[in-house]
């Protein structure tokens, strides 16, 4: 079987009221394409229908439909993971399964992956999104960007394109918690954006209550940066230095006043300044076990430290 040029990715949880439409509209986009091409859909363990259509998607387009069925609920993330691990196209685009992202707008991602870039991002153009989500977004938004050296105008959409080598650097990743649109931007060369439509959900419901939300943010913050744990240090250092700030302005006015530096010594042992120092060396240690924690944590995540371009090297097998 030859290998297709493009594979497109969609996790599928519980969408078997939008399923059909879904088909309808991205198997006539990619058949204009004029490139072959695959789709592999991965179920995430639906409990409604949706396996059973994709099986029928299966039977009358097997030549371009590949299914992965999950054994279980793994979220968005992990089940677009098992279709990377899946895919063999030199060119991976995810897409969410609930039409939001228009699969007509797969050409222009395309093209500027044609154009050289290896991982082409998007940015959804009039979000047809409630207004808490607009702003939730946001808002995540502007923390990832203070947090994370990752730059993504819209990290929220789904909708882009990878290069092969970005991918097969994605499969060496063996972390449970990933983020892909980040995971993906830390091993781009050259990352793109492009504005693409987005639509309104044909059918069925979010899948993301605000506390899953919540989950997937901590996800990214605390998988692409360690500062929330290295905040405590900083902290600890703030408030042990503006104790002892304290202490030597108090014990040196009570000198003064008294005359005698017993007397100022004294202020030693007002337990409040006391206890502020020691709370600002417990805050310190805090962070210090913080920082080694977020070491031990980067080194268990196991990611590829570096990833290679290409090696320039005369082989022996290579021919004069
Ligand atoms: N999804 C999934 N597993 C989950 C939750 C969602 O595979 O646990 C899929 C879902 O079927 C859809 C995509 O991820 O294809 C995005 O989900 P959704 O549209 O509910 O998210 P929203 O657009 O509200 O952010
Ligand atoms: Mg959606």
């Amino acid at each position: 079987m030859n290998t297709p040029q493009v594979s497109i990715v969609i996790p599928v949880y519980n969408e078997e009221a939008g399923l059909q439409a879904l088909f309808d509209r991205l198997y006539p986009a990619l058949d204009q394409l004029g490139t072959s091409y695959e789709v592999i859909f991965v179920d995430d363990g639906s409990r409604d229908r949706s396996a059973a259509l994709l099986r029928e998607k299966f039977d009358t387009r097997p030549d371009e439909t590949r299914v992965v069925l999950l054994n279980g609920n793994f979220g968005q993330h992990l089940a677009i993971m098992a279709g990377f691990e899946h895919s063999r196209g030199e060119v991976i685009v995810t897409l969410d399964a609930d039409l939001q992202n228009p699969p007509e707008e797969i050409p222009k991602l395309l093209a500027k992956i044609s154009e050289g870039y290896d991982y082409v991002g998007s940015i959804r153009m009039a979000r047809r999104d409630s207004r808490f989500r607009r702003w939730a977004s946001r808002l995540l938004n502007s923390i990832r960007e203070r947090t994370t050296r990752i730059k993504m105008t819209d990290q929220g959409c789904m909708l882009r394109a990878y290069s092969r080598s970005i991918i097969a650097a994605i499969n060496s990743c063996r972390e449970v918690n990933a983020f892909i649109p980040a995971l993906a931007y830390t091993f781009a060369r050259n990352p793109t954006e492009v504005e693409v439509r987005h639509e309104e959900r044909t059918a069925g419901e979010s899948k993301y209550s605000l506390y899953k939300l919540v989950r997937l943010n901590f996800d990214l913050m605390t998988g692409f940066s360690i500062a929330p744990l290295q905040m405590f240090s900083i902290l600890g250092i703030f408030v042990s230095l503006a104790s002892m700030a304290t202490y030597v302005i108090v014990i040196g006015s009570r000198w003064l006043n008294s005359g005698s530096l017993w007397e100022g010594l004294r202020a030693l042992f007002d337990r409040d300044i006391l206890a502020f120092f020691l709370i600002g060396i417990m805050l310190f240690g805090l962070g210090l076990l913080g920082e080694y924690i977020g070491r031990i944590y980067e080194q268990v995540r196991a990611r590829p430290r570096y990833l290679i371009a290409a090696v320039l090297e005369k082989t022996p097998a290579d021919p004069e």
